[in-house]
């Protein structure tokens, strides 16, 4: 077994490479580029496109969990209402079929960030994201989705000193009977890492799935609703009618009485969107499977999620054949803020991730991946979804999840049927309905601020946690970057 001997006083992540770059690449030269979560077997045949103009009760436009969700539920309210979902592409091609899998309960990506923006509303927030938590798990049920559900908890480690402090008043918060500390010690019980500090564990409220199998669980239980599903059919114009919402897709026009939009940080068909994302690509390795004797030796007995605590965090789990999941670290905005699928891969994260496993995990070195892909997040500036009405509140928009839409995408569902209701509800009334996040500045400045603060972010992370000033007053005016 190769043991990493810790140095103190560097960083233990950084974009300077600790495992010889010559292991690094051999590691990495068999991966393929197709998520490990869509290269599988199950793939579902894409529905055809639609062909001729339609009309509809909802239209919903973009197949992954918001727009699904949105179908599911809008025909479980009223199975008589005839629903319609489009999709540019292949439903759950996109963040919903590539991302970590992480299905945490939370609506406003984590306590702290609820605390800095919603601190009114939290215990409201709190009871609607345990009651979403528990909806989430029943449907799948209901519907007979194998998502690979797996009520898991997750693990936070700490891997650098300064880190230890704050997950041990974490862990005891509010008396908190689901939180467990560990200390330097204790926490090699839980795994075996030369990086790992102390950790604390959340058993509540997390829980693992397969993203792809969960978004196809979703179409199908959609399909057996009755919603008409379209692939390969993007929508490229809606112009508001007196009774109605026409919108133009590639092929056909859609006469509907009201429209949801799920389309994620895809432009948005709505110009008044459009400043409240930007495009953030976030990368993930896949390994090959683990044998026994390795899980062994890194002690995953538990099949608990890992995240870490710095700034640019790491996030791990198991797939059920036993890889290991590793993606997170680098947030990588594109000069121009367009998707494009070339993003889906860089070389570079995916070393700079490599190395970072090896550092983690020194007893799986000579392990290889199988599987590196990339995939675009709707960044908002304060990380958590925003939702809205436009053309006389005949369309809904829900986006911004930042990397937490797995569980909260369902929620952002209900809010959008609750705002094309047109009356006022319990979510139409929470502060994260009514406002919007800071607006981001268009293209040429957006890159630059971008990087000046990617750059403002290492450096914290790189001492010891001690935000500059640029990151104290992006504080101060409400306003983040994060994946
Ligand atoms: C690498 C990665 C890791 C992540 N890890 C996690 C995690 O562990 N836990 C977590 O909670 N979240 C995670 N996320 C975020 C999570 O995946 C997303 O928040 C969630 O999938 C968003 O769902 P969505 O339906 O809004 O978006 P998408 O899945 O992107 O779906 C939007 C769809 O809309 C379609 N579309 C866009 N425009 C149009 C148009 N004009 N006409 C027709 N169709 C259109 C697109 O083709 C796309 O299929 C991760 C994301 C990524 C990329």
């Amino acid at each position: 077994m190769v043991v990493l001997t810790m140095d103190d006083r560097a960083p233990t992540y950084s974009r300077t490479k600790k495992t010889p770059i010559q292991e690094i690449r051999a590691s990495l030269n068999t991966a393929v580029s197709t998520p490990f979560w869509l290269d599988q077997p199950q793939r579902p045949p894409v529905t055809p496109a639609l062909l001729e103009d339609t009309t509809a009760d909802l239209l919903v436009v973009g197949g992954g969990y918001c727009g699904l969700w949105t179908a599911l539920i809008a025909k479980e309210r009223n199975p008589q209402l005839d629903v319609v979902l489009i999709e540019g592409n292949e439903i759950g091609w996109a963040a919903s079929g590539r991302n970590g899998g992480f299905c945490e309960s939370s609506l406003t990506h984590g306590e702290e960030n609820g605390r800095r923006h919603f601190t009114e509303d939290l215990p409201t927030l709190s009871r609607l994201a345990a009651q979403n938590f528990q909806d989430f798990q029943d449907t799948l049920v209901r519907y007979d989705i194998d998502a690979e559900y797996e009520n898991t908890g997750l693990l936070t480690v700490a891997t650098e000193e300064y880190q230890v402090a704050a997950l041990k008043r974490a862990s005891q918060e509010g008396g908190s009977s689901t939180r467990t500390f560990y200390d330097s010690r204790s926490i090699q019980t839980m795994m075996t890492s030369p990086v790992f500090r102390a950790g604390m564990f959340e058993s509540d409220g997390i829980a693992l799935v397969h993203p792809a199998k969960l978004v196809w669980g979703l179409k199908r239980a959609c399909q057996q609703l009755g919603v008409r599903i379209f692939e390969s059919t993007p929508a490229v114009k809606l112009r508001g009618e007196s009774q109605c919402v026409t919108v133009e897709t590639s092929t056909a026009l859609i006469r509907s009485r009201k429209v949801a939009l799920a389309t994620n940080g895809f432009p948005s068909l709505l110009k008044r969107a459009r400043f409240l994302t930007i495009p953030v690509y976030d990368y993930v390795l896949a390994t090959r499977p683990l044998t026994r004797a390795q899980l062994d030796d890194i002690g995953w007995a538990s099949r608990f999620g890992i995240t870490d605590s710095s700034r640019q965090f790491h996030y791990y789990r198991l797939t059920s054949d036993n890889r290991i999941i590793w993606g997170g670290y680098d947030a990588i905005y594109h000069r121009g803020g367009k998707v494009r699928p070339a993003y889906d891969q860089r070389p570079a994260t995916f070393e700079t991730l490599a190395d970072h496993f090896f550092i983690t995990f020194p007893q799986l070195r000579g392990i290889s991946f199988t599987h590196a892909w990339g995939g675009m997040i709707d960044m908002s500036t304060q990380f958590v979804a925003f939702h809205g009405l436009a053309l006389g509140g005949r369309v809904a928009y829900s986006a911004g999840y930042t990397g937490l839409g797995v569980g909260a995408t369902r929620f952002g569902a209900q809010v959008m049927l609750d705002l094309l209701s047109g009356h006022s509800t319990e979510l139409t009334q929470l502060k994260m309905v009514r406002c919007k996040p800071v607006p981001i500045p268009p293209e040429p400045f957006a890159y630059p601020a971008i990087q000046l603060t990617r750059r403002a972010i290492d450096k914290s992370d790189a001492n010891g946690g001690r935000d500059g000033l640029l990151l104290r007053s992006m504080e101060l005016f409400g306003v983040g970057f994060d994946s």
